[in-house]
């Protein structure tokens, strides 16, 4: 029996464990599915980030067939303690106001940018721009040709002020000295794991809430030994098992959407149709080119550069990205035919604001069997996704026709000059599509009477007690930007409201 029962060691809930556990009187348990990061070499130094994917610290979550999209996609979703921020890049945006506006607008009533800046200022982690020794030459001739080429300006410091347009160095959390990662578990968990309030249990697996009604009274674990225990919460759940896991958990604890939950034979405990639904990506395509020879070694992580582009006047930001990478990305178009350069280059044209949504849903009542995640790439009625990329082919090649990038170029791989109409550019664009592993939504937050929402503007579960979400699942609307930091916010502003309640002597459902 604890206080508080986290699920979830990742991104949010580091946060929320640390921030509970500076109060001595608060007993912690933290469920974690994977092993610790620690002495973990190939986890905890950033540029080895690749290797993790498709690893066996990787949950590796297939998508269902996407007819007009790439229907190869994997979801890697990081099975270590800090979660993804064990896994990911670590760039590191604050959301944009009107990011976060959009929450307010969507019925998250104190989630405004007004309100939710403070929250970026306690954050723990190690946020720097990509250090000088750490530029490569290439990367730096990206962004003078992105410059040139589209004119806008360049950002030194991405989180200094609110952009709509600009290319420049990222923001990264980490330790630029030895390429360290500052994860939500370095920067939350590992100075503190001697409290003895604190109870982090590893390689354990959350496969069931115990319910009293609609009551969250604590979560029926796995242990690494197959132990099954019952870990009690005195005082709250909270779910921060990451926009995959915590529906899937919801809904095998009986929590989500009759219809469905009966179909498999799931015993329906809070009927919420809003689980699994909204489910949200960041797509991006590639464009590869061959340099005409090795291009220098240095990087933070090999993709450390980047450009956001607003076409249409009246968005509220940013409308198109890329990514650069240092490397030809080519796992996608090789499956279409294209060969991999041995020395190369590729930009990722990114959709910010995807109009697109998704669906996440069980196929079976067995918890071992994983979810079907349904992002209906490519879907939304005008195609406002499809022309993005289309867009964002074009402009890459601009940039790469304009020194001094152009220098470096031998020839573009793929698509190929040869593809040049929209239709064409579209077909290749969305068929070698990628993500860049940012799917959130799934437990969206909302009004306390919005039907569809699954938590209310405190994280409580609508229609239950002492359970509350925190964690990319409860995004309602996807930021422009890189959600990680958004999450960490999360974090940041549950563990002050789990503050608030435990002053007031309740949750505040
Ligand atoms: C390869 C990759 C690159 C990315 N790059 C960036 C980037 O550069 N910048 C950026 O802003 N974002 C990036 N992202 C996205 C970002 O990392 C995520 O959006 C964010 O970390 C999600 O945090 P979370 O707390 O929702 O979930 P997570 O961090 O995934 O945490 C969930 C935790 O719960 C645990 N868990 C899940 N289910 C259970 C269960 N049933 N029982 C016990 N434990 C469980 C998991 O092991 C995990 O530790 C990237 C993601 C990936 C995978």
């Amino acid at each position: 029996m604890y206080d508080y029962v986290v699920i979830g060691g990742g991104t949010a809930g580091s946060v929320i464990a640390s921030r509970l556990t500076e109060n001595p009187d608060v007993t912690v348990a933290v469920i974690e599915g994977g092993p610790t990061d620690i002495d973990r070499d190939d986890v905890l130094t950033l540029r080895r980030w690749l290797g993790l994917l498709g690893g066996d610290l990787d949950y590796d979550y297939p998508t269902v067939e996407q007819p007009r999209g790439n229907s190869h996609i994997r979801h890697s979703r990081a099975r270590v303690l800090g979660g993804c921020s064990s896994h990911n890049t670590l760039i590191s945006f604050k959301p944009l106001p009107g990011d976060w506006d959009e929450w307010a607008t969507a019925g998250a009533e104190g989630w405004d940018a007004e309100s939710m800046d403070p929250y970026f200022y306690r954050l723990r982690n190690n946020i720097v721009a990509v250090d000088e020794k750490d530029r490569n030459a290439i990367a730096s001739d990206f962004v003078n040709a992105a410059r040139t080429a589209t004119g806008v300006p360049r950002v030194e410091g991405f989180n200094k002020k609110p952009f709509h347009e600009g290319v420049g160095f990222f923001d990264l959390s980490y330790h630029p000295e030895n390429n360290k990662r500052s994860s939500a578990s370095v920067a939350y968990l590992h100075p503190f794991l001697d409290r003895p309030n604190l109870h982090i249990m590893l390689e354990t697996w959350a496969y069931k809430l115990e319910l009293d009604g609609t009551r969250a009274t604590g979560v029926h674990v796995r242990t690494k030994d197959g132990e099954e225990i019952l870990v009690e919460a005195g005082t709250e759940v909270l779910v921060c098992a990451g926009a995959v896991d915590t529906p899937r958990l919801l809904m095998h604890s009986g929590i989500g959407p009759r219809k469905d939950l009966e179909a498999l034979g799931i015993p329906v405990v809070h009927d919420l149709p809003g689980v699994g639904e909204n489910l949200l990506d960041h797509p991006e395509s590639v464009i590869v080119w061959e340099t005409n020879g090795p291009i220098p070694e240095n990087s933070a992580m090999d993709s450390d550069a980047g450009l956001f582009i607003q076409r249409d006047p009246a968005a509220n930001g940013p409308d198109l990205m890329f990514h650069f990478y240092q490397i030809p990305f080519t796992d996608n178009p090789e499956r279409l035919g294209y060969e991999k350069p041995e020395h190369g280059v590729s930009m990722t044209p990114n959709i910010p604001k995807p109009h697109s949504r998704g669906r996440l849903y069980l196929t079976s009542a067995d918890p071992e069997v994983k979810p079907a995640l349904d992002f209906r790439y490519f879907t939304d009625e005008d195609d406002y996704d499809g022309r993005t990329l289309v867009d964002g082919i074009r402009i890459a090649r601009e940039i790469a026709k304009t020194e001094p990038l152009a220098g470096w170029l031998k020839r573009e791989v793929c698509p190929g000059p040869e593809v040049t109409s929209d239709e064409d550019i579209s077909e290749y664009a969305r068929k070698v599509a990628h993500t860049v592993y940012h799917p959130a939504g799934t437990c969206r937050m909302g009004a306390s009477d919005d039907e569809l929402a699954v938590v209310d503007p405190n994280l409580n579960i609508r229609g239950m007690q002492n359970i509350r979400i925190a964690d990319a699942s409860v995004f309602p609307t996807m930021p422009a930007v890189n959600p990680m930091i958004g999450v960490l916010m999360v974090g940041e502003k549950c563990a002050e409201m789990l503050a608030a309640a435990a002053t007031r002597g309740g949750d505040d459902a």
